[in-house]
């Protein structure tokens, strides 16, 4: 009998992968967390029924949430990651030896058991002695917090359930206030192709508009989210992320990559017209 994994990215859209095992299932506090080896996409963890991250795909989101902030500020040394609990993006960190201390707060603990259980190769770092992984929610975590991180990425899950309080204004000037004076914000920014992403999407982006002076979206093909075309945000303090790419510094640090490059990083912020409008007005 074939097993198949399906996601109910909207109503009228599915997708569906092939199974060959369903590794675990767990129900945490927070959310139910599964683990699938696909035939397509090698390992597969989905919580609560949605794709978080496959062995096959992860590099792109990972590399491109972390690697266009550190190619426009190459001094960043203190960072905070908000969720992540798959490890991929504090993995992409420590690749830099100047990063002095990454700071963790993912919310569900089972997220990060299941990742260091069934995704070695991107869970590695979590237990790296410059990552202070704690077991909170960002929210919280964000109070009173001034003038403390160079670097803030939001890898969090769609703003539902335990995500919706990283969509906020109230978040996002929480997070102002931590970074300091060149401090860069990089948020995982939905999809502008459902209508149902795309109003979270510029939502998001509005709001940091009214608290960043420099506020950008870019874009990336991600083969399992919805849509496969999907969307960060990049507000900063100082620093345009086009405008100040240190190119050459960022390719002295010889960090090999599967998706991000510096030519790349330009194109990634060269949306396409709708989005463009989309953003503008404000509107879907
Ligand atoms: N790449 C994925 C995506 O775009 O959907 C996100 C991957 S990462 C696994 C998302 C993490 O955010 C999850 O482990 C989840 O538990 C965590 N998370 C959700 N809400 C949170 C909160 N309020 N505080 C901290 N972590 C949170």
């Amino acid at each position: 009998m074939e097993l198949w994994y399906t996601e109910e990215q909207t109503e009228n859209v599915r997708l569906s992968l092939k199974v060959k095992n369903h590794l675990f299932t767990g129900q945490s506090d927070f959310q139910k967390v599964d683990v699938f080896e696909t035939f397509e996409y090698g390992k597969l963890m989905t919580l609560d029924g949605l794709v978080m991250v496959t062995e096959k795909d992860e590099f792109i989101y990972h590399d491109m949430i972390v690697h266009v902030a550190m190619a426009v500020n190459p001094e960043i040394k203190n960072v905070l990651v908000i969720g992540g609990g798959d490890g991929g993006t504090v993995r992409e960190l420590m690749r830099y030896n100047h990063i002095e201390k990454a700071d963790m707060v993912e919310i569900d603990k089972m997220v990060c058991d299941v990742a260091r259980d069934f995704f070695p190769t991107i869970s590695g770092d979590l237990d790296n002695p410059r990552v202070n992984l704690t077991y909170e929610d960002g929210v919280a975590f964000m109070k009173g917090k001034e003038n403390v991180y160079d670097l803030i990425i939001i890898d969090s899950t769609d703003p539902v359930g335990p995500g919706e309080g990283l969509f906020t204004t109230e978040f996002y000037t929480d997070c102002f206030n931590a970074l300091t004076e060149n401090g860069i914000l990089v948020n995982q920014n939905e999809s502008p192709v459902y209508e149902q992403f795309a109003k979270e999407a510029i939502r998001a982006n509005a709001k940091l508009r009214k608290i960043f002076p420099i506020v950008e979206v870019y874009s990336a093909a991600i083969p399992t989210y919805p849509s496969g075309f999907w969307l960060f945000g990049f507000a900063s303090k100082k620093y345009h992320p086009v405008i100040d790419l240190k190119a050459e510094a960022w390719n002295n640090f010889g960090i090999k990559t599967k998706y991000y490059n510096t030519d790349l990083h330009k194109g990634a912020f060269a949306l396409p017209t709708y989005v463009k409008e989309y953003i503008a007005n404000g509107t879907v």
